[in-house]
């Protein structure tokens, strides 16, 4: 592959190849022209490309809190409710009682301090370039509404039309926003090359991960990565390791450790892995070393379960005294998403919580594992992506299950019946989501109901720390 061919064919490569997942040391390789800008091919790693995308005068990876693109925000309904019913509960233990029915939100809910992030650079992006075209390599977050918004502001999402994402639209001078999951290292490369203004949105805990994979590759390392290949944050977070293998559960984290420790069939493994390595990977000489690296938003106790299997693997093959020669652990477990997945597990212990609904957006990795947590309990769970999905009138709900399924629901709520019910959001959900959500709820069991009124109380949240 050359570089210097930034065609719509050779962007097609490289989504392509996240099709095909065999994305390693072909797409690395052209990085190191990339960053030396001359022709020599000696092998770049990812965070050296990073480092030099700040010495362009064309990479933005901070905010800049503008106040004009928060009230935007605010008017949109894409950030913290400051006043409505859910900023409202912020300031009663998140608890609502409206007629016969109690609303318990859980602790730790909805946007997370990355997306929200991510959103207000966005914004920010519009305010600051308003003559410029503005693109997004993928949808900016996984929330239909809020990537809505943004069509409405003439940012356009560059979507994978099934044959790739065709950048051959995207012009030197216009502006390219890297949504919170990031973008792969072609892509950056690529676009770097280009000349285009960058607006890298990419959650620093994604790039934490991506440093640890790094790490992996510059110490010959395999990186195990515990994630679904075809997510855009695991496709990412591939990129920038040179031999990978992704596994997305326990079941499969077991056959690559029995693997490690007792050989097998190396055609079974290559099968099996098909979508889900490097390209040439071997599973006989290449996982020796190995170095464990996660996609954030999976649930954070079945990661550590992996990291705990393979360090036994190796700890079992090779002897304790030579375990660090043999793998490599570093944190890289988003808080966000562990804090969500812990309040719901409070919630749906709770004895007085009769059913549950669960907002995000359909493909929304860490909405599905609050599902999921939800479904496992046995509690009557609806998971929706809008207050779209509800029928007032004849009380139905269109709702996923956590395995995917699209189910209609009649009569699931009783009006007249006092019924308790918890609520949470994805961590790619806006406020205003749950908001919607409960309207309609209030108007199935009182179709007076007139909407809560709403009352400014205070700050959003304190955004949590830069990790
Ligand atoms: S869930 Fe975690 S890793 Fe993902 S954007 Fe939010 S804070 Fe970042």
């Amino acid at each position: 592959m050359q570089l210097k061919a930034f065609s719509g064919a050779q962007s097609r490569v490289g989504a392509s190849t996240r099709r095909s997942t065999k994305p390693s040391r072909c797409v690395v390789l052209p990085v190191a022209q990339a960053v030396a800008g001359t022709t020599e091919t000696n092998v770049v790693d990812g965070r050296t490309l990073r480092r030099s995308l700040n010495q362009t005068g064309r990479y933005v990876r901070q905010p800049t809190n503008d106040p004009v693109s928060q009230s935007k925000m605010d008017e949109h309904g894409v950030g913290y409710s400051t006043s409505g019913l859910v900023a409202q509960m912020r300031t009663q233990g998140n608890l609502w009682k409206e007629g016969p029915v109690t609303i318990k939100l859980a602790k730790a809910y909805g946007y997370c301090w990355g997306v929200e992030r991510a959103v207000r650079m966005a914004y920010e992006a519009r305010q600051a370039h308003p003559e410029k075209k503005l693109f997004v390599t993928n949808e900016i977050i996984h929330n239909p509404e809020v990537n809505q918004r943004l069509k409405e502001m003439n940012i356009e999402i560059v979507e994978d039309d099934g044959k790739g994402k065709d950048y051959t639209k995207i012009q030197g001078g216009d502006v390219v926003i890297f949504p919170a999951f990031g973008a792969t290292v072609q892509e950056l490369s690529d676009f770097k090359s280009k000349g285009v203004q960058m607006v890298d949105t990419t959650c620093p805990w994604v790039a934490k991960v991506w440093n640890s994979v790094d790490t992996h590759t510059r110490k010959s390392f395999t990186s195990v990565i515990h994630g679904k290949y075809s997510h855009e944050e695991t496709i990412a977070t591939a990129s920038f390791a040179s031999n990978y293998v992704i596994v997305k559960d326990l079941k499969e984290s077991q056959y690559v450790c029995d693997y490690i420790l007792n050989g097998g069939n190396r055609e079974e493994f290559l099968a099996k892995f098909s979508n889900a390595m490097s390209a040439g990977f071997d599973p006989d000489t290449m996982l020796q070393r190995v170095g464990l690296a996660n996609q954030t938003t999976m649930l954070k106790g079945e990661t550590e379960a992996i990291g705990k299997m393979l360090e036994k693997t190796m700890m079992t093959k090779y002897g304790p005294a030579k375990l660090n020669e043999h793998f490599l652990l570093m944190e890289t477990i988003c808080d966000a998403t562990q804090e969500r997945q812990d309040a719901l597990y409070d919630m749906v212990a709770d004895p007085e919580i009769d059913l549950m609904i669960v907002v995000g957006g359909f493909n929304s990795s860490n909405t599905s594992h609050l599902q999921e947590i939800a479904e496992h309990k046995g509690l009557a769970s609806f998971w929706v992506d809008s207050a779209g999905r509800i029928d007032v009138d004849s009380n139905t709900i269109l709702h996923k299950l956590a395995h995917g399924e699209l189910k209609e629901t009649k009569a699931w709520l009783t009006p007249g019946e006092p019924v308790t019910i918890g609520i949470t959001s994805g961590a790619s959900t806006p406020d205003r989501a749950v908001e919607e959500v409960l309207h309609k709820v209030f108007k199935i069991y009182d179709p007076n109901f007139g909407g809560v009124a709403p009352k400014f109380v205070g700050a959003a949240p304190a955004h949590e720390e830069e990790h």
